[in-house]
Parts: structure tokens; sequence; C-alpha cells
């Protein structure tokens, strides 16, 4: 990854916002910039200097795996040794910080830390999460390493199809899939695993309990694996027996949704669009009031990232993000559906990263 690059283009949009510094503090933002995968760091970004503050324990970690800014060992917080770095630059006026990622409390320890004159004004909440727009477009580079993660993903639903069976509890398919997520050299599951089965489906973010699977009925799983640091999604909903012809119809409506918006994907698309592509489909058959939430989320270095691709979300979609697009019916006291790809903005329209089969499964 090109982490000079990263940095470069933040400079670019530090000069636009008017900053002359910036406190970087939430991890994944940190990893995106400089590629330091530790637990505790900040790092402080200025026009010509990046420095990234870390504890003894990261000592060797950090030479290792950061090139593009300098490295200090520190002994207290590391947030705060960044402060005061910052407000020792000759020159340096103010600093931003991400207001969404700073507790109340840690706004007032860093003023505490620093000297009375530059209180007030030296810190300054950034007007918009800087280093999050960069993330939002992924490069070459971070496109390869997702569908590779995708895939990965798209194996595992395929090696689990052989574990569901009636009356094997949610929480065991849960552990043979993450299990084997392991052994495909995952670093982790991206989320708790969702295991919904029977009447459970009808719950959005149905957790894995110790319910066994039904002779009859649904069965949602929604898992994602950690890979070189990104995150993985995808759902699949298959039917233990044989379905009804009102529960195969509603799967037909739910999976005809999905691929609409699927099919709506691309750059320029604002992201209230793909929700609508998902929602008119269910609104005419009736089930709108059953798809309780948005249609999908960026996914990247965290699951769930920017953009929100729900009603009422103006943000145009851009070549080089990639967005999951999830619709689900839920009826209470009946079943519930989901699907859920991830895709990718490309310059001409949108590329499934997840092409586990979707046509109604029946074990
Ligand atoms: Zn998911
Ligand atoms: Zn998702």
């Amino acid at each position: 990854m090109d982490y000079f690059r990263r940095i470069g283009q933040l400079r670019r949009k530090l000069t636009r916002a008017g900053l002359p510094g910036l406190l970087v503090t939430h991890l994944p933002d940190l990893r995106y910039l400089s590629g330091f995968t530790g637990s505790s760091a900040a790092l402080a970004v200025t026009r010509r200097t990046a420095r990234l503050f870390t504890d003894g324990r990261y000592t060797a970690q950090a030479a290792e795996e950061v090139e593009a800014a300098q490295v200090e060992i520190v002994s207290g917080q590391p947030s705060i040794a960044a402060v005061q770095w910052l407000a020792a630059q000759p020159g340096l006026a103010i600093a931003g910080f991400d207001p969404a990622r700073t507790t109340v409390a840690e706004l007032a320890r860093w003023k505490s830390e620093l000297p009375t004159r530059m209180r007030r004004g030296f810190l300054q909440a950034a007007p918009s999460p800087l280093v999050e727009a960069l993330r939002c477009i992924k490069d070459e580079e971070e496109l390869a390493v997702m569908t590779e993660a995708a895939l990965m993903g798209c194996r595992l639903f395929e090696r689990i199809l052989g574990s569901l069976r009636p009356g094997i509890p949610e929480v065991e398919v849960a552990a043979e899939l993450e299990h084997q997520a392991r052994l495909l050299g995952a670093e982790g599951m991206s989320f708790e695993t969702i295991v919904a089965s029977g009447l459970r489906s009808a719950m959005p973010h149905g957790r894995a309990t110790t319910e066994p699977l039904p002779r009859r009925g649904f069965v949602t799983l929604d898992f994602g694996i950690i890979l070189k640091g990104y995150c993985s999604d995808m759902t699949r909903t298959v039917f233990l027996g044989k379905p009804k012809p009102g529960e195969r119809k509603a799967y037909q409506t739910l999976l005809e949704a999905q691929e609409t918006a699927v099919e709506a994907v691309g750059p320029g698309v604002k992201c209230e669009e793909v929700d609508e592509a998902a929602r008119g489909v269910l609104r005419r058959e009736g089930l709108a009031e059953a798809f309780s939430h948005s249609t999908g989320h960026g996914v990247g270095l965290e699951i769930h990232e920017p953009p929100r691709v729900g009603a009422g979300q103006t943000t145009r979609l851009m070549s080089g993000m990639v967005v999951t697009i999830e619709p689900g019916i839920y009826l209470t006291g009946r079943f519930g559906i989901r699907i859920e790809d991830m895709v990718a903005v490309t310059r001409t329209g949108g590329q499934v990263l997840t092409p586990a089969p979707k046509a109604l499964i029946e074990l």
C-alpha cells in the first residue's frame, strides 16, 4: 500500500479545510494512513511531517510497519504526546481532530496538557471526516484484497452448507463457519456471525443461539471475514426442507429486489436511488413494510463505513467505493429472508465481489 500517497492526499484535504495540522486517533484511520496495526497509537500530520506515537510494546512492530511517518515511542498516552508535539511545531496555530472519534473526556484531557494560552483555540474539530473520505475510495491494491476476502467468504458459504441439518444448534453452525474461516487463512471475523433459523430468521440481526435448526424453514447466514485488515460481508438465506409456494414467492421477490439494486449501482448514482431500486420491487409486492433497514453500507477496513445506502442519502457513488446490497424482508411470527452481496463501483457500473449462488438452495 502506498502510504506516502495517502498522507499526501490527506495534506491536500487539510489545506482545503484550512487546517495546518491534524491529530488522528481512530485506529482504522491510522492504519490506513501509516500501515500501523497496533492497538495503541496516535498520528500527527502537518504539511511537512507525519509522526506516529505509540508505546514500548510496539517498538519492533512500528519499525517494521511504518515507513511514511517518523515513529516516536512514548511512555504515556500516545494521543497526549501527539497533541503536545503538534503544539510545539513552529508556526502551527491550530490542529484539527475528528469530533466523531473523540470523547468529551479525551478532548478535556488533551486541552489540560496544553500550555494555558493554547487551551482555548488550538484544537479544532475538523469540519468533515477527512480520512474517512479518503478511505471510501479503494485503490487497486485494496480492491484486490477485498476481492480475495469476498471470495473467501463465498468458499466458506459452500463449505458450511454441508453442516446445515435440522437439529444442529445455530451456535454450532457459527462455530463451524468460524473454524473453517481460520483454516482458510482469515485473521478473524468482521462481526459476530449471524445464524438465524426458522421463526428467528424474522430478526434482522439474529445472533446465533443454542436453538436447533428447524426441520422446515429458512436459515439466514450473515458473516464476514477479515483478510489483511479488510472486512468481507455477505448474507445468504437457504431453506431446510421443502418451501411452500408463499415462501418460494417471497424469496423470489427479495432476490429480484436485491438484483435490481445491484443493477442500479454505478458511478454518479445517488445512494438513495439504489435503495429505492430495492424498495420499489418490495413495495410492488406489498412487502415495503417488511423491509425495515437500509439497503446497504460501505465496507473496508471497518465493517460499516460510509456511504450509507439508504433512503434520503444523497451521496453519489464513485468509482472505487465498495458497498453492500442487502435488502431483507422480515415477517414476525413467520420467517425472514436477506441476501447480501459486496459490490465494487467501477467506472461503468458495479462489480459483484461475492459470486456465491443466490437461487434458493433447498437442503
Ligand atoms: Zn452482512
Ligand atoms: Zn452488511
